[in-house]
């Protein structure tokens, strides 16, 4: 037994489906009305459908500032290419940490290559001194992510942050940021360490478990409270779930789609620097 602080649960939400891009359908739990945002983070998507019409238009050419986006496969493919030059597949078990920095444009486009697309985006947000900084990408095939299993009947794939000695790969991001891919199985539990200071969520994506004294459903987003650890054992189907912690920034947020700045007049200039070509950074 440890003596730090097991965190409650505050919020559970459920996604709402809502349609992005130009036109992909997907359930959407933070940057909507219910949940605006959990500072560090500012959008929580997942896009996971048997039905290619729900998600072949895909996200065509659009610019972000000022956030980092983290997009991480489960099954099926996005196609991407970007202002940096940069263009290739983000697969199964595969992620993409990038950040816009001051401008990026790029394309994201999910392939019909497997029976179910599956996966995640998340945005971080950026401190005001990084928000113009340039952008940058971080690529990890699946091969490349690490598994720990800290206790019997718990496999956790660690994408940034560490548990039970392993590290991710995922490094040097301004949210000093956990994220795990987590499996427990029927009846297994496991005390998370989470850094006290960090702003903690699970998303649930799959069977059930209690948090704390919560007794959670597949599929919710699970907004956390004060503490030192994430207490979840799983019910009898076991549970598959997110675990994503970072640094809250503590700064005002204007946001205007794909841009999340400090202030309106930093929103005006990504337009105009938009209207004017002047939007997109050299790498
Ligand atoms: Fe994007």
């Amino acid at each position: 037994m440890t003596t730090a602080s097991v965190r409650k649960v505050t919020r559970i939400i459920e996604p709402i489906y809502v349609m992005e891009g130009a036109g992909v359908r997907l359930r959407r739990s933070i940057a909507t009305r219910q949940l605006d945002y959990v500072d560090p983070f500012l959008l929580f998507d997942h896009f996971g459908s048997e039905d290619p019409q729900d998600y072949t238009a895909g996200f065509p050419m659009h610019p972000h500032r000022g956030i980092e986006t983290v997009t991480y496969m489960l099954s099926g493919e996005v196609r991407h290419t970007d202002s940096l030059g940069n263009s290739g597949v983000i697969g199964a078990g595969d992620v993409q940490w990038m950040t816009a920095g001051g401008g990026i444009m790029h394309e994201e486009m999910p392939q019909v290559v497997a029976k179910h697309l599956n996966g995640f985006q998340l945005w971080v947000n950026l401190p005001a001194k990084h928000k113009m900084d340039k952008p940058r990408y971080q690529e990890v095939p699946s091969a490349n992510i690490p598994t720990a299993a800290p206790a019997a009947g718990v496999t956790v794939r660690v994408i940034a942050g560490e548990i039970a000695g392993v590290r991710g790969p995922v490094t040097e991001i301004a949210a000093d940021p956990a994220y795990f891919d987590v499996a427990l199985e029927p009846g297994a539990g496991y005390d998370f360490p989470v850094s006290p200071d960090h702003a903690a969520l699970v998303y649930l994506f799959s069977g059930s478990a209690s948090f704390g004294d919560a007794d959670v459903a597949a599929t919710r987003l699970i907004v956390l409270g004060e503490g030192g650890i994430i207490r979840a054992q799983a019910g009898g189907s076991g549970a598959r779930f997110l675990l994503i912690s970072g640094k809250p920034l503590g700064e005002p947020i204007a946001r205007y789609g794909p841009f999340v700045m400090n202030t309106q007049e930093e929103i005006r200039q990504a337009l105009q620097d938009l209207r004017d070509g002047t939007f997109v950074m050299e790498p």
